[in-house]
């Protein structure tokens, strides 16, 4: 193996490497501290719910009494100390999830009202303040939406919050643990269950649901533990470990719970029905395995962040900051230097490494997006991969690696790239 003639790395980023993981050396302490306490929390919902084998059948047609797919809602549920939960490979994306919470609860003349900001990207079209009138919003559907920017500091504006829960009857308050996108901090579980009580408080019957997409097992806790109503997220993330193939997951309220069914499904049917086919294994292996993939991810994130900073980009958050999502995001200033890092987070893949990311406009983003992903799951980003939108200060956001190792050597072509463009 020679690093150099198999993957261009110089000596100098193969030393700035191996300083950077003896830095943070206490920081991946922690995280396997937390992924432990995690992988024990999941290991006890699995022997509680006594899967056994006969778990991972494949059910076809209507899929009556899948009692592999009824069994991991329950799983589901127990691990993040709810109610009853949705896990389906039929909630094909995190969006999609998403939706089908919002047009699940929300019916005309609904107000929703999203507390941390502007939402995630792909929401808008879903919301109606991007797109066409008439293409089946929630806004044409009669559903209003509010929103309260964040403070200047990325913290939700109480004041805001309170006027407007004080003058108008919200149905459903929207939290988004994740930045996404954007350049706010990520919001810990614990800090999620502040708003909601905030909100609980001065208007007890609103709905608080959570975007929980990127942060499940990052924390020892979810939302759910503190006081959410609801939350979701994406197979391809976090919780499917890289194993499960597609699907997401709504976790909360019983009642909750129905409603989305009804809208994923029929209003009647719900989750009674739905064949699993062949997906309730890799599910179940998925969710086994996630909290250590989990922190794979996480320790790569901290690891880039040293990289980086060394380098001399501004990162969010820094190596030494709190996490709460798997995400990474670097400033790196220009549309090269963001082309050349995707580009060599792109050669750190398993699938796919010969291949050049090239800038697209995808379905649901206002700008053109590059995208790293040499992934066994077309899309999955639990799984390495780098992207980020076309737009000032062309921020890289960095998520995923299934083992550290090979997140690694992602990270350090793409260290060697933005080195080699400086000449
Ligand atoms: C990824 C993500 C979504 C959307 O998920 P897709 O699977 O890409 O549709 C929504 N919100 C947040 C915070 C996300 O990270």
């Amino acid at each position: 193996m020679d690093l150099t003639k198999d993957f261009g790395i110089s000596r100098e980023i193969y030393e700035l490497f191996k300083e950077c993981e003896e830095q943070v050396k206490p920081a991946f302490k922690k995280i396997e501290e937390i992924a432990e306490k995690n992988q024990w929390k999941v290991m006890k919902a699995f022997a509680d719910n006594r899967v056994s084998e006969s778990h991972f059948a494949p059910t076809y047609g209507y899929g009556y009494d899948d009692l592999g797919r009824d069994t991991l809602d329950k799983v589901y549920a127990d691990i993040f100390d709810c109610e009853d939960a949705l896990v389906r490979h039929q909630l094909i994306s995190g969006t999609h999830t998403l939706s089908t919470v919002l047009f699940g609860i929300l019916r005309p003349g609904d107000i929703l009202f999203s507390v941390t900001g502007r939402p995630y990207d792909t929401l808008e079209e879903v919301i109606g303040i991007a797109g066409e009138d008439g293409n089946g919003s929630l806004k044409d559907f009669g559903v209003e939406y509010i929103e309260a920017a964040l403070l200047p500091t990325g913290e939700p504006d109480y004041s805001e919050i309170e006027k407007i829960l004080k003058e108008k009857k919200v149905k459903l308050v929207t939290i988004q643990r994740s930045k996404g996108y954007g350049t706010r901090p990520t919001y810990s579980a614990e800090k999620i269950g502040e708003i909601v009580s905030f909100v609980k408080n001065i208007s007890p019957d609103t709905i608080c649901m959570v975007d929980n997409c990127y942060g499940e097992f990052v924390d020892e806790k979810e939302p759910t533990s503190y006081g959410a109503d609801i939350i979701c997220g994406s197979l391809i993330k976090n919780p499917g470990g890289g194993i499960a193939p597609t699907g997401g997951y709504i976790a909360g309220k019983a009642d909750l719970i129905e409603k989305c069914a009804y809208r994923l499904t029929s209003v009647g049917i719900g989750k009674e029905a739905g064949a699993s086919l062949g997906f309730n294994k890799s599910a179940y292996q998925g969710l086994f395995i996630a909290p250590h993939v989990v922190s794979c991810a996480v320790k790569s994130a901290v690891l880039a962040a040293c990289v980086f900073e060394k380098l001399g980009f501004e990162t969010e958050p820094k190596w030494n900051e709190e996490r709460h999502d798997i995400i990474e995001a670097i400033k790196l200033g220009t549309p090269e230097n963001l082309c050349a890092f995707c580009a060599g987070v792109q050669k750190g893949a398993p699938v796919d490494s010969f291949v050049t990311p090239e800038p697209w406009a995808m379905p649901g983003y206002q700008d053109e997006v590059i995208m790293a992903a040499g992934a066994f799951n077309q899309g999955s980003s639990i799984e390495l991969s780098a992207d980020g939108p076309l737009r000032e200060p062309y921020i890289g956001y960095l998520q995923g690696g299934i083992t550290y190792e090979s997140a690694k050597l992602g990270l350090m072509v793409a260290a060697q790239n933005i080195v080699d463009l400086r000449g």
